[in-house]
């Protein structure tokens, strides 16, 4: 740290992200990334794609992407913000709709808290159930910014669409996040409510279920005026968000919208079944709408699964907070690959005396 840095920044603890090895020796289960390349015709636009107009600005409205999301979801082009990974949408929520504090619950997605001590907004962490799910009773009428990441990460819980229409419904005076970064694998969108409440903001990424996290894209769905907000944070920070080369890929993609239903659901089913070989070997494996599972043995301390597993060359997110330390969260790639997670788990577990 130099002696220049602002001092309300010199305690933040950034977010961590997962390792990203160079190497690609590794099956990488750590992330949540697809294990499936784009669709073909994705790849394809990206070679039509005239490097020389790289000189020129992106569109700064990306009206073409709008529109097509627009098409997509049957909402208006001032419905939809188009950004640079989700991860910045959550950002502007948080410094634009932050005012009165936050809450979000303890166990999510780790950049909820980073944010709010970027900010400076006073937050409450409120405590999962015992079998690790959300009790929407906690987040109702909380006069603050509330977070709900649905299906939740990383536990995979995904919470009913009237639950969460409860909560958006009794905090009327205050922004309601729902992040949907997993929505595609089973989960229930709450975007249909928008026209209903113009206080929820709908956060998506093509990072998962688009097999883009290397391109960043991200959008938000809310009422116009929430919408209207994120556009000024933006013109007052990076007008050009996006860049030319995501916003083709982004517009193909949108046009390969079967391929990716087919690729999610192949996704979700694979998660079954490595859910059940996995519960057969005696893990607890808690029930997911994600395209990961949260798992834990008592045969085994969670470091330790994820340590040996490393050594060969199977990554795995392995979280150190204490309520959740002995689990690990494994992101659902191909079958071969899970086949290859399950072999070398059932040979770690021989090795572990009782
Ligand atoms: C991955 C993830 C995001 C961020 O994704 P981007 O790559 O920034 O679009 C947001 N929320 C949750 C819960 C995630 O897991």
């Amino acid at each position: 740290m130099s002696r220049y840095l602002k001092e309300n920044y010199q305690a933040l603890e950034e977010y961590t992200p997962g390792e990203q090895p160079k190497d690609g020796e590794y099956i990488k289960l750590n992330t949540n990334e697809s294990p499936f390349p784009p669709a073909p015709s994705v790849v394809e636009a990206l070679k039509g794609e005239d490097v020389e107009k790289l000189r020129l600005y992106s569109d700064p409205t990306m009206s073409v992407l709008k529109g097509k999301l627009a098409n997509l979801y049957g909402v208006k082009d001032e419905n939809i913000y188009l950004s640079n990974g989700s991860d910045d949408i959550l950002n502007f929520a948080f410094m634009a709709f932050g005012q009165d504090g936050a809450v979000f619950p303890e166990i999510t997605y780790g950049f909820y808290s980073v944010f709010a001590e970027l900010h400076g907004i006073g937050y409450e962490c409120v405590p999962l159930r015992e079998d690790f799910t959300v009790d929407y009773k906690d987040y109702l009428k909380r006069d603050k910014l509330v977070v709900i990441a649905n299906p939740n990460a990383p536990t995979g819980d995904m919470r009913p669409l009237w639950e969460i229409e409860e909560i958006i419904k009794s905090n009327p005076d205050n922004v309601v996040v729902i992040d949907e970064a997993y929505v595609d694998f089973g989960g229930e969108s709450a975007y249909p409510l928008i026209d209903k409440y113009d206080n929820l903001l709908v956060v998506r990424t093509f990072s998962k279920s688009r097999c883009m996290a290397g391109a960043r894209l991200g959008y938000a769905i809310a009422s116009k005026g929430i919408i209207s907000d994120l556009e000024k944070l933006k013109y007052s920070t990076n007008p050009y968000n996006i860049n030319r080369l995501t916003a083709t890929l982004g517009e193909a993609t949108v046009d390969a919208e079967e391929y990716y239903q087919e690729k999610c659901k192949e996704i979700m089913s694979v998660r079954e079944y490595t859910k059940e070989r996995l519960e057969a070997m005696g893990f607890l494996v808690l029930s997911s709408k994600a395209n990961f599972l949260f798992a834990k043995h008592n045969k085994i301390n969670g470091e330790k699964l994820y340590l040996e597993l490393k050594a060969r060359h199977i990554l795995v997110r392995h979280f150190t907070n204490d309520k959740i330390k002995n689990f690990n969260r494994i992101t659902i790639g191909t079958k071969e690959q899970m086949d290859k997670l399950l072999e070398a788990t059932q040979e770690i577990l021989k090795g572990e005396t009782i």
